[in-house]
């Protein structure tokens, strides 16, 4: 690994701040704090972490609201976020990862497991291939910078998934059974996060509008993205 990797967190219980801080910066991690949702988004465009661990429930502006203004910046839109959920409610979960988030966990959670999924989603950026572009159809790659081109107008994905994309139309003519996919983007594969896969999809395909027919579901098995005529 390169340079030290700096992680935003952004959490108004202090406690759990400085636990997840502490935590992180034992592994060798940079850390800062905000406990406030406006304050956090304007230091994420500022600084723009490698990552940002982001609780739901904040003063100002909460996780949803932060992911969406994220969004809207091309400073940050491709940042990965670890969503920070005191709801168990599975649609809870759900909404945040439609809102944009990489991955979630849901209060009270072990900082050894918080640290996994850190470095996860950490591992799954660093693997996507760098400096060249490919081109699928309407797609643009540029895994440079990690920009995708949909009819040459760029769309703001997030970093899983324009992985999640990329993998697919790198295997055009192949499907990709669903477990094979999640341990390439995700890095693991369960139950819980099968759901996870499905969500990311869904949101993936409103992203790509006309062409979200592009990516073809094959029932019981996974997906697949045609190979090119
Ligand atoms: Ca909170």
């Amino acid at each position: 690994m390169g340079h030290m990797q700096n992680i935003l967190i952004i959490e108004d219980e202090i406690d759990i701040a400085e636990l997840i801080a502490m935590t992180l910066q034992r592994d060798g991690f940079n850390v800062e704090i905000e406990h406030d949702g406006a304050e956090g988004l304007a230091l994420a465009l500022k600084t723009q972490p490698d990552l940002i661990v982001l609780d739901l429930m904040l003063p100002t502006m909460d996780g949803y609201q932060v992911l969406k203004g994220m969004q809207r910046d091309t400073r940050s839109h491709s940042i990965p976020v670890l969503m920070l959920t005191a709801k168990s409610q599975i649609e809870d979960r759900i909404l945040g990862l439609e809102k944009g988030a990489d991955d979630y966990m849901t209060k009270p959670f072990s900082p050894k497991e918080m640290l996994l999924r850190v470095k996860a989603i950490l591992k799954r950026r660093q693997s996507t291939p760098s400096s060249t572009r490919l081109s699928y159809g309407p797609f643009i790659f540029d895994k440079n910078n990690l920009t995708f081109y949909l009819d040459k107008e760029p769309v703001s994905l997030t970093g899983t998934e324009f992985k999640l994309l990329l993998y697919l139309c790198q295997r055009s003519g192949q499907t990709q059974d669903r477990n094979e996919l999640l341990r390439a983007v995700w890095g693991y594969s369960d139950d819980a996060h099968s759901r996870t896969l499905d969500t990311h999809m869904k949101r993936l395909r409103q992203k790509l509008g006309e062409h979200g027919s592009l990516v073809e579901t094959v029932r019981g098995v996974g997906y697949l993205v045609a190979e090119l005529p």
